[in-house]
């Protein structure tokens, strides 16, 4: 008999779809619609919706490490030089003005759709530096766009490049999330703040990016969906994020092929909502910061964990 609760013993995938450019939306967005369709699959979308200035990120990043990446990872044939050379000169364009619709039909179709940010770069390159009050001002531009849009507010959200700090975890309490994708980690928890866990539940990252595995420890698109998929744990919780402007842009093929082996090998993908269902926060955990192989600056990561007895001793 199954108990009530208890996680399916199958193997479960969530699966985060960062949108962080125009391109990526108006491009990316439907040609990951198809392919998931064509496997018969729901996942979570983030999207950005205020102005796309990804390109003055990217060449704002050009420090040796950086420049590596570029080259290891081929940025320009990844991106597209649009996105490299976007919001360089002038305010860059609004998205969800510009295709609020689009945004609109990935929820129509099934999938679940979240914040990712108003705007990206500016959140990437400064959040650390923005106090509560700040942080919440970015947050409620983003969360007023969105519910424009859809009709209704957001109910899950996704910090840019996992840039997270206590700051961002108190801001998101002041909407209506029900839960946020904000760090790496390995179970969804509940993080704490000065000692007080917030009310909003993590559902981390447990796996690395494209950008981040290729190039390294012989990882190539000929080896990737194996090297990833031999990452999944089985009947356990595991998330991967994915951009729409790699996998829904020149890396599409490689995506249709990993979502035909995920599908052999019996991973079952499904949004971040429905992981957390499947695998409940029991946990209590802070969020710190560290450094990922692979990856420019620092991320956030679940700190060690505490179950419910250390904190209630607490
Ligand atoms: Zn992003």
């Amino acid at each position: 008999m199954i108990r009530k609760n208890a996680p399916k013993q199958t193997t479960s995938l969530g699966l985060r779809i960062d949108v962080d450019t125009l391109r990526g939306t108006k491009v990316g967005v439907p040609t990951l619609l198809r392919l998931l369709d064509e496997a018969q699959v729901k996942a979570s979308f983030f999207f950005c919706v205020g102005p796309d200035n990804m390109g003055r990120h990217l060449w704002r990043l050009l420090r040796p490490a950086f420049l590596w990446k570029m080259l290891r990872t081929r940025a320009a044939s990844l991106y597209g030089w649009d996105i490299l050379l976007r919001g360089t000169f002038g305010p860059g364009p609004r998205i969800g003005r510009r295709l609020g619709w689009l945004i609109q039909e990935v929820e129509i179709a099934g999938h679940e759709v979240g914040l990712h940010a108003w705007d990206h770069h500016d959140w990437q390159a400064h959040i650390e530096t923005l106090s509560r009050e700040e942080v919440f001002r970015c947050l409620e531009k983003g969360v007023t766009e969105l519910t424009r849009i859809l009709g209704h507010p957001p109910r899950c959200s996704a910090a840019p490049a996992w840039k997270c700090t206590d700051q961002v975890l108190e801001a998101k309490e002041q909407f209506d999330f029900s839960y946020n994708s904000d760090c790496r980690g390995q179970t969804c928890f509940w993080p704490l703040v000065l000692e007080r866990a917030v009310s909003q539940a993590q559902v981390p990252v447990t796996l690395p990016t494209y950008d981040e595995m290729i190039g390294c420890h012989g990882v190539t698109d000929d080896n990737f969906n194996q090297a990833i998929l031999d990452r999944v744990k089985p009947k356990a919780m595991n998330v991967l994020a994915i951009h729409a402007e790699v996998e829904g842009g020149v890396k599409q093929g490689l995506f249709q092929q990993f979502l035909q082996e995920a599908k052999s090998r019996d991973i079952e993908i499904m949004p971040l909502g429905q992981i957390l269902k499947r695998y409940p926060a029991k946990t209590y955990g802070l969020i710190e910061r560290s450094a990922i192989e692979g990856r420019d600056g620092w991320l956030a990561r679940q700190g060690d964990v505490k179950n419910n007895q250390d904190k209630d001793d607490a």
